[in-house]
């Protein structure tokens, strides 16, 4: 059995927060040249590009689907976004991940609309501190609406967990590897429909019913954040074709 790690020191989480407290959240829309949409997102110390590419002919042709868009997404993390070098290329855990990644999306992306093209999500880790997935889902939502892809409505992403027996929100690297449980939601904020789950280690029913409120909360701080950063790239943009009139 694994030793039990101080995490919390009287009430307070090693990095100062408290147990229902996000990371600091930074976001920008917009950043990459060559991409139809892009946003680079900074979760506490994660940092993530994120980049949108289509609707455009799906290659192999074989792959296309007749009916409706086909999602392809990518989460990749760096060799030098980890504390020992990670091995380029895909792994297990990317494959799932950028499987995870894309069912969140599946609700909200309106394929139909698209039929036999596709449209690629890349969303690549520069820096890690656990809930990578959950950074991505919120910078790849960004990036797929400033590429203008029609969604019903944004996604926004948080891991909660348990951590010296104390249901947390958003748990950094420490935490991740130290404490009883992870477990990252997807959500339309909106609606509280939630487009992923996935669950490491044990909570009871309980813990988790009280995770979920903290997670689902959070997810509609985040949806506000994402509509904000949407808003202000897109005032900027109108303001400056303004001026070049
Ligand atoms: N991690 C790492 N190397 C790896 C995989 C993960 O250093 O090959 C670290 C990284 O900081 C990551 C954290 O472990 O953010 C938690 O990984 P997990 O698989 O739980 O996914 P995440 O929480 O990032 O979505």
């Amino acid at each position: 059995m694994k030793e039990e790690i101080e995490l919390i020191k009287e009430g307070k989480r090693l990095d100062g927060r408290g147990f229902d407290e996000l990371r600091r959240i930074k976001i920008e829309v917009g950043v990459l040249k060559r991409a139809d949409g892009s946003c680079y997102l900074e979760l506490g110390d994660n940092k993530v590009m994120a980049a949108v590419y289509g609707p455009r002919e799906m290659h192999p042709r074989h792959a296309q689907d007749a009916k409706m868009a086909v999602i392809k997404f990518r989460y990749n993390m760096a060799p030098f976004s980890t504390d020992d070098r990670k091995r380029p290329g895909p792994d297990r855990r990317s494959v799932e991940i950028s499987k995870v990644c894309r069912e969140a999306f599946d609700p909200v992306i309106i394929r139909e609309l698209y039929p036999k093209m596709g449209i690629e999500v890349y969303v690549e880790l520069l820096q890690s501190d656990a809930g990578t997935r959950t950074a991505g889902i919120n910078a790849a939502s960004i990036a797929l609406a400033d590429a203008g892809i029609p969604m019903k409505d944004l996604v926004s992403s948080i891991a909660v967990g348990k951590i010296n027996g104390e249901v947390v929100l958003d748990l950094n690297a420490a935490e991740d590897n130290n404490g009883e449980a992870d477990m990252p939601i997807a959500m339309i904020a909106r609606t509280n429909t939630i487009t992923a789950l996935q669950m490491d280690g044990r909570m009871t029913q309980e813990e988790f019913g009280r995770g979920l409120k903290l997670a689902m909360g959070a997810c509609h701080q985040i949806y506000e954040l994402q509509r904000a950063a949407l808003i202000t790239r897109y005032n900027q943009n109108y303001e400056s074709k303004r001026e070049e009139k």
